[in-house]
């Protein structure tokens, strides 16, 4: 678990205002204060973990069930015709506050944004060689 307390931390102990949209005794879910749409909701487990590979299983389940149980319902909520669902998992991939979350996004057609494929550089040009080694390399770690 994280030592440091983040701003989600202060959400969730009330400290600071938010505007909730689904609690569990695990999980939190809140409107993104910068939303990138209107809807744009960020689900959170109470625990303070940094990165999802620290969330223990039941933790992970939890947050993955409010996912299932949020998305069609912020779709809905903001009449869009999608949602893109995404973690910024680690630094370099964009996660500025150190507290596991999810975001859902509301999409809609011709709103201009990418899907998934578009947050990552230049695509690697990968051997059938390099490709079997890190399927080989995930496959065989242990949990
Ligand atoms: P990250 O870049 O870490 O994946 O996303 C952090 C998200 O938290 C950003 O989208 C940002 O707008 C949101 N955020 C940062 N501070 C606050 C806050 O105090 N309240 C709420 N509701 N959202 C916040």
């Amino acid at each position: 678990m994280s030592d440091d307390e983040t701003i989600f931390e202060k959400i969730i102990a009330r400290e600071i205002p938010a505007r909730i949209v689904y609690e569990t005794d695990a999980v939190l879910a809140f409107l993104d204060a910068n939303p990138l749409a209107p809807g744009h909701t960020l689900v959170v487990p109470k625990e303070a973990y940094e990165r999802v590979g620290e969330m223990p299983d039941d933790v992970a389940s939890e947050v993955f069930a409010a996912v299932h149980e949020l998305t069609p319902k912020v779709e809905d909520a903001a009449n869009a015709d999608a949602v893109t669902v995404g973690i910024n998992d680690g630094e370099a991939a964009g996660q500025e506050v150190p507290h596991v979350h999810v975001h859902l996004v509301p999409r809609f057609e011709g709103d201009g944004g990418g899907p998934i494929h578009a947050v990552a550089g230049d695509r690697p040009d990968l051997s059938d060689e390099e490709l079997d080694a890190i399927a080989d390399e995930i496959s065989d770690a242990e949990a």
